[in-house]
């Protein structure tokens, strides 16, 4: 039996467990009862996991490693915090949400391990999985990085997928090589000293510093980068507590994000990020910190990789789905801190759109979003094909 027709038949019992965690979203490092959940269905099909560490992920192996090659599967399982508003009977049931899809993440690789432990005397070298907490922040794939997922048994290549709940059909688009940006989240503060605003000679002005620190840094995107290996720098976010209209404000805050597709422009914003933070307070007699709170690089596929799952979702799914190359997109994924650890890797894009009753599509992380179920039979399917596939032409 394919494994297209395999997933169909598990279609019923992913469904009901999508729609378990869905309803009840876990953020950030804290995922007790999805880890739980997870963990318990691993089980029921026989499949034994384990923590990672003390995180609340998951991790454990199919196969045999004396016949091949380690080949990483991996999904996320965390929510966000974002209250959602689709009109659906299995909505969220606080405050958090499945807005980027990782419950169907998380389920999907349940159902390729379903289905490639049935086949595991044919797998021709070993599949190592992860469940992880924490992609959101983006500093998750580092925390497993940290606690040893690349350790005992070492894989040599990567697999991952996401939900991409306004492509146009359903299938799956595969990016060949640059897949997904760089992030640098970063938070600045600037130290004045407050004053009259009749008399701004007795203070140090932090609203003042901050409108001249954001203006320069765009500067480094406009005259110290290639525009052909450009980056976007946004501040999304700035507050001078305590001031007022004729009040200057001993502080000011920034928060902002920088991306880039190319790795070389991405390290040159964070080094030269925090020179300008420094020198345009000194400039001004003000007091500056800065802060990365996240930095991921750039997710890279590798192209032999890609051809692969497109040759592997080609075969499993015939013409049933669309299954594309596709150009990389300017959202960032903490995969990459594992995937650039790797000799090969492929992260890909489960294309499933689902209008609501408007007829209208949305986006990743919309209050609105919703998501194409079927996507859990078209997303494993492909994801278990090409895993035996790798495994089959690496031995
Ligand atoms: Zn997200
Ligand atoms: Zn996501």
């Amino acid at each position: 039996m394919s494994y297209l027709d395999r997933a169909k038949q598990l279609f019923e019992e992913a469904r009901d467990l999508r729609r378990q965690i869905h309803q009840n979203p876990e953020i950030g490092f804290e995922l007790p009862e999805t880890m739980g959940l997870i963990q318990r269905k691993l089980e029921e099909h026989n499949i034994a996991s384990s923590q990672l560490g003390d995180t609340y992920a998951l991790v454990g192996t199919l196969g045999d490693s004396g016949k091949g090659k380690t080949l990483l599967l991996r999904a996320d399982m965390d929510g966000i915090p974002m209250k959602e508003e689709a009109d659906c009977e299995f909505a969220s049931k606080n405050g958090n949400s499945h807005l980027c899809g990782h419950d169907l993440h998380a389920t999907s690789l349940l159902v390729a391990l379903i289905m490639l432990k049935e086949d595991e005397e044919k797998l021709q070298g070993q599949i190592k999985f992860l469940f992880q907490p924490a992609e959101e922040t983006l500093n998750g794939g580092k925390l497993m990085l940290e606690k040893g997922i690349l350790d005992d048994p070492k894989p040599d290549a990567g697999m991952a997928l996401h939900m991409l709940p306004n492509g146009q059909k359903p299938g799956i688009l595969i990016p060949k090589e640059e897949t997904l940006a760089s992030a640098l989240n970063f938070k600045i503060e600037i130290i004045g000293k407050g004053a009259h605003g009749a008399m701004p000679y007795n203070g140090i002005d932090p609203v003042f510093v901050a409108s001249q620190i954001i203006n320069c840094a765009n500067g480094i995107l406009a005259r110290e980068l290639p525009s052909n290996k450009g980056a976007s720098l946004s501040m999304g976010y700035i507050n001078a507590p305590g001031g007022a209209i004729n009040i200057i404000p001993p502080r000011a805050y920034i928060e902002g994000t920088s991306r880039s597709l190319y790795a070389e422009s991405a390290e040159h914003v964070g080094q030269r990020l925090p020179e300008i933070v420094e020198h345009i307070g000194k400039a001004f007699r003000a007091e500056t910190k800065y802060e990365a709170v996240a930095n991921v690089p750039a997710l890279m596929n590798t192209a032999g990789m890609s051809e692969l799952v497109k040759e592997a979702a080609e075969e499993v799914l015939g013409t049933d789905y669309v299954v594309e190359y596709t150009g990389p997109m300017l959202a960032s994924e903490d995969y990459a801190h594992i995937a650039n650890k790797l000799p090969e890797s492929c992260y890909f894009f489960v294309s499933c759109p689902l209008p609501d009753e408007a007829g209208d599509l949305y986006a990743l992380h919309n209050p609105k979003v919703m998501f194409n179920e079927e996507a859990l039979i078209y997303g494993p399917a492909t994801m278990a094909q090409a895993a035996i596939n790798w495994l089959k032409n690496n031995c």
